[in-house]
């Protein structure tokens, strides 16, 4: 048996033994470039993989050669250019740095070679004026807790951050509400900034991206905008569903995607669903996002809420006691916006009380939580909370004006719709007399952006949660 032969026959049983986009994530031109003595020495392509099979595959990889030759016994990784073709894993060489690689479709991986090549210019100027990232410092992969249900994500967006527009690119997670995607995708962007400062990072969610289009068209700035975003070594694109629909948007990050892409600058994308399940998204983009590294975020499960939680705590640096957090834990499960937000109660009620946080509290605190999630919040809700705090009737929000005791309450309203109800900017527009969703937008970035700069705004909001989930308003307005 050649090393080729026996490679291709260890391959074949390990593709049974793990998932489909581990497989190919891990095994993706690895060859074997040495037998003697027992010691096999197998070639990988970059430090990550090696990493990777010597961790955390080495033994499913010993057990399989030990099934043709007893006589191994130990494995050792190398980097190395070398290739190996296995049915799964077909290379097309001499084109960049992609490799065509075809899986099932259902097996929630795709990757495929783009092997049209568009004709867009690709002469960009790289004059370094100065941009906003809009990255936050505090989503880094260090505070990020590493768990079955995030790992190949996490993995692939770390090995993006270091070999940018080299390994997965386009890079496409996607997962449900508040399961860690702005987190993860941030972290690539914090570290490349860290480790590679001269590189040019944008992240940007596609709401946002939306609106400064439509500003730059309108105001004959497209081009501007084009160039701006083609000098990007690294274009982060959150919550991508968002430009369904929107046919000129979507056709201009066409434009802007290819660009970026011929040059091996790296693309990264989020998505609360898989581009196939995106309804309204054009063919073409689809096609090119299902053309790079197509990962999920699933739910954790109940040891990786503990592992969460008690990482925030820690953050924080407060105390809370075994049994609550277990509690917590367990009755929190569907995602850890929600998981960090019952824990911020738990602690916000012992401070407010002066009290140390127990079970018997905590409990008390979910119950309403839980029982509030069921009760399902509506507009009417927030209208009536809106209207009582600041003592307004619901055609004052409503209607045209621009006094200044009516716009905070309004813009503060349009906020509670979208944090709490999750409505998107042009629904929070209609309720709100027909705004646009651009002011929408505007009123929910400056009261976000405010909340972290004045303690009285965020009293405000947090006295408004309060009255709109645990006291018994009057919801009649
Ligand atoms: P999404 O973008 O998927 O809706 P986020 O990235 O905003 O979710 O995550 C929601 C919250 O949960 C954030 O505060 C984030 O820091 C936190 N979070 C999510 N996943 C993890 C994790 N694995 N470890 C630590 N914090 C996490
Ligand atoms: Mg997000």
């Amino acid at each position: 048996m050649t090393n080729e032969e026996l490679w291709r026959a260890v391959l074949g049983q390990i593709e049974l033994s793990i998932s489909k986009a581990n497989f190919i994530t891990w095994f993706k031109n690895t060859s074997i470039l040495n037998n003697q003595d027992g010691c096999v020495v197998i070639g990988v392509p970059n430090g990550f993989a090696k990493e990777w099979l010597e961790n955390k595959y080495n033994l499913y990889i010993l057990r399989a050669l030990k099934s043709f030759d007893t006589t191994i016994h130990t494995i050792r990784c190398v980097i190395s250019q070398e290739k190996i073709s296995h049915p799964a894993i077909q290379t097309v060489d001499g084109v960049k740095n992609i490799d065509a690689i075809q899986a099932p479709e259902q097996s929630g991986f795709t990757r495929k070679k783009i092997l049209e090549k568009p004709s867009f210019g690709a002469q960009i100027s790289h004059n370094t004026t100065f941009h906003e990232t809009n990255l936050h410092s505090r989503y880094t992969f260090e505070n990020f807790i590493v768990a079955e249900n995030n790992e190949l994500a996490r993995a692939a967006c770390y090995a993006v951050s270091q070999n940018l527009g080299l390994v997965y690119n386009p890079l496409f997670i996607y997962g449900g509400v508040g399961l860690g995607k702005t987190h993860l995708l941030q972290s690539i962007g914090n570290e490349v900034m860290k480790n590679f400062p001269e590189k040019r990072i944008k992240y940007i969610n596609s709401e946002r991206f939306t609106t400064e289009l439509v500003d730059s068209i309108k105001n004959q700035k497209i081009d501007k905008f084009k160039e701006y975003y083609q000098q990007m070594d690294l274009l982060i694109i959150d919550d991508v569903q968002f430009l369904s629909g929107r046919e000129k948007t979507q056709n201009e990050f066409f434009h802007i995607f290819n660009a970026l892409y011929q040059l091996d600058k790296q693309i990264v994308i989020s998505s609360d669903r898989p581009p196939k399940a995106i309804p309204t998204l054009e063919d073409r983009l689809r096609s090119r996002f299902e053309g790079g590294m197509i990962v999920d975020i699933s739910r954790p499960n109940l040891e990786t809420r503990i592992a969460i939680l008690e990482s925030k705590i820690l953050e924080k640096g407060v105390v809370l006691d075994k049994a609550s957090l277990h509690f917590i834990a367990e009755h929190i499960t569907q995602n850890i916006r929600e998981l960090e937000g019952a824990l911020n109660r738990v602690l916000a009620f012992s401070e407010f009380h002066k009290v140390p946080a127990s079970l018997e509290n905590t409990k008390k605190i979910l119950s309403q939580l839980i029982e509030n999630n069921k009760k399902n919040i509506k507009s009417d809700d927030v209208f009536s909370v809106i209207c009582s705090f600041y003592d307004l009737q619901k055609e004052d929000l409503i209607k045209k004006g621009r006094k200044k005791e009516i716009v905070h309450p309004r813009q503060v309203m349009m906020y509670l719709l979208r944090t709490e109800l999750e409505m998107p900017f042009s629904t929070i527009g209609d309720l709100l007399g027909g705004r646009d969703h651009t002011t929408v937008l505007h009123a929910f970035e400056k009261i976000e952006k405010n909340k972290n700069i004045h303690s009285r705004l965020k009293e405000e909001l947090s006295s408004l949660l309060e009255r709109l989930y645990y006291s018994s308003v009057d919801t009649t307005v």
